[in-house]
């Protein structure tokens, strides 16, 4: 369990992190990456964390990877990397670092150890779950492969490394299509994410697409009638859909990818208002670099990625806590299950 107070004992022992206007304004350069959606009084505060942790970085040689669905201040003031989970997960065997700090939830701070066992993965805080990582064990795919004999199951990666290391390949939503596509198999297993599985059972036809019952919990609360809603409201509005969104919300909107497909489109279409129906902070994430999209509209947090704060980063780096580990078997099992999905993917073109 977390124990804050004792954290933040510690941390203002070792460091001056008193709100700072001028350290604030010293630091215009990564300001100006977040100033449409930080206020600067909130800079203001942000900035000792930033500017520790960045001392502290080239300290432990320790390179920091952001997922899309960070906060602003982490994804902009303190990431060397951002992207979604795979992203990060192939970024992390390019690095020369010792240290890799996952800013993102447990299953990406596996993956990363998975595809770099001789780096130190730090995770700021262990609880950063995912409702999908948690809907299934290896005794679910045990079960799925039950009952359905001789099917491929495809795994997506936002699962633990013993899910990982149970299935037959791994897919992102970016590919999920084209890899179950792919299988040499009428009948495909797609776990855990039960609308990732629908939209693609609509897009490979071909194939028969069975599913385990889980869901994003971001994801799941949108309704196709909150996006007619919407839409009515607000008309000229793009709507662009994550597909782990319900299928009848995938066919509602005008777009739907995974996260670093919805800045693909956003940043090619330049629409004039864009409702992004995902988690908050990747709009907010996109929003400086874009200065043309108006981005308006409702969105869902996800609570398990809002446990990583630049508090908790500053802590597990400062003390070395919160590294991720993965047994060795089975993180090569599952190492086996990404790799396959890396090398299809390359095969396909994707
Ligand atoms: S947004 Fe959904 S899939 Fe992503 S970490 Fe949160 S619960 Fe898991």
């Amino acid at each position: 369990m977390f124990d804050l107070p004792a954290q933040r004992a510690h941390l203002s022992e070792k460091y001056d992190l008193n709100p700072s206007p001028e350290l604030a304004a010293s630091m215009s350069d990564i300001y100006d990456r977040m100033s449409r959606v930080v206020s600067p009084v909130d800079w203001a505060i942000y900035a000792p964390y930033v500017k520790a942790i960045n001392d502290l970085k080239a300290e432990r040689n320790a390179v920091i990877l952001g997922h899309n669905y960070m906060t602003p201040e982490i994804y902009h003031g303190i990431s060397d990397f951002g992207g979604d989970s795979l992203q990060l997960a192939i970024k992390a065997t390019e690095v020369e670092a010792d240290v890799i700090v996952q800013c993102g939830v447990h299953f990406m701070a596996e993956t990363s150890k998975i595809l770099s066992p001789e780096k130190t993965v730090l995770i700021p805080d262990m609880e950063a779950g995912c409702s999908l990582a948690e809907s299934i064990t290896a005794d679910g795919i045990a079960e799925m492969r039950r009952r359905y004999p001789g099917a491929p199951v495809v795994t997506y990666v936002n699962t633990t490394a013993e899910v990982k290391a149970a299935s037959d390949i791994c897919c992102t939503s970016s590919n999920a299509a084209q890899i179950v596509a792919a299988q040499d198999s009428d009948t495909v297993i797609m776990t855990p994410d039960q609308y990732l599985a629908q939209n693609v059972a609509r897009d490979v036809p071909q194939k028969n697409v069975v599913w385990w019952e889980g869901s994003c919990i971001v994801h799941e609360q949108y309704s196709a009638k909150d996006l007619r809603d919407f839409r009515e409201w607000n008309p000229g509005t793009r709507l662009i859909a994550h597909p782990e969104c319900p299928p009848d919300v995938v066919a509602e909107a005008d777009f739907s990818g995974s996260t670093s497909g919805i800045i693909k489109y956003v940043t090619d279409e330049m629409p004039e208002k864009a409702l992004l129906i995902t988690e908050c902070s990747m709009a907010s994430n996109i929003a400086d670099a874009l200065p043309e999209v108006d981005f308006v509209g409702p969105c869902n947090m996800c609570p398990y990625m809002k446990k990583i704060t630049l508090e908790k980063v500053l802590f597990a780096l400062d003390t070395m806590t919160g590294q991720v580990e993965v047994d060795a078997e089975v993180a090569d099992k599952a190492r086996l299950s990404v790799q396959r999905m890396i090398d299809l993917s390359r095969k396909l073109g994707i």
